[in-house]
């Protein structure tokens, strides 16, 4: 579960069963998480949160919790934009090329822009947001034409060509990005 919390933005609280107590240490990003006995509720380990906050602060090395903040709300309101923009955009270039694909899913973090799985499930990142229209375009294309080649094979790429003929400019400049938010 996530508590949200005015000094530390986001906090991971991790249920196990053989916690006595909360305990806190910082995830590889930097944010704080807390462990927590299996019964306890959002309620309660905002309470454990409030009573340790002078030792947090004292003795965690997290990363600043206000950029830690910034980067919560940047990706909420990027995560808002892709599920306006990016189904209609996918909707858009799959009826114009006769493609059918069953639902879109939306990723954020990672090193991929997007994904398609066997039952026809694309997955776009939020991140897509933030990079120039031309380029989140060929992510599109490429993640429909893997509807008929699931791999990166010559008749792969000649049909992500015939969508997007300057792809391989487009592949070249996307990777000045990164996805993750
Ligand atoms: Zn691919």
């Amino acid at each position: 579960m996530i508590i949200e919390d005015k000094e530390f933005g986001e906090v991971i609280v991790r249920k196990s069963p053989l916690a006595r107590g909360a305990r806190f240490s910082v995830s590889p990003s930097g944010r704080l998480q807390m462990s927590v006995p299996a019964y306890t509720s959002a309620f309660l380990a905002k309470r454990f949160l409030a009573s340790s906050r002078a030792a947090i602060r004292e003795k965690l090395p997290l990363k600043d919790p206000a950029s830690q903040r910034a980067r919560d709300a940047k990706k909420k309101l990027l995560m808002k934009k892709a599920k306006e923009y990016l189904p209609y955009r996918l909707e858009y270039f799959a009826k114009l090329y006769g493609y059918q694909y069953s639902r879109v899913r939306f990723s954020h973090a990672g090193t991929r822009w997007g994904s398609c799985s066997s039952n026809q499930t694309i997955s776009l990142n939020i991140g897509l947001m933030q990079v120039p229209e031309p380029l989140r375009d060929y992510v599109i294309l490429h993640e429909l034409a893997h509807l008929n080649h699931m791999d990166h094979s010559a008749a792969f790429w000649a049909e992500v060509g015939a969508h997007d003929p300057r792809y391989k400019d487009h592949r070249r400049r996307l990777k000045q990005f990164s996805p993750g938010v």
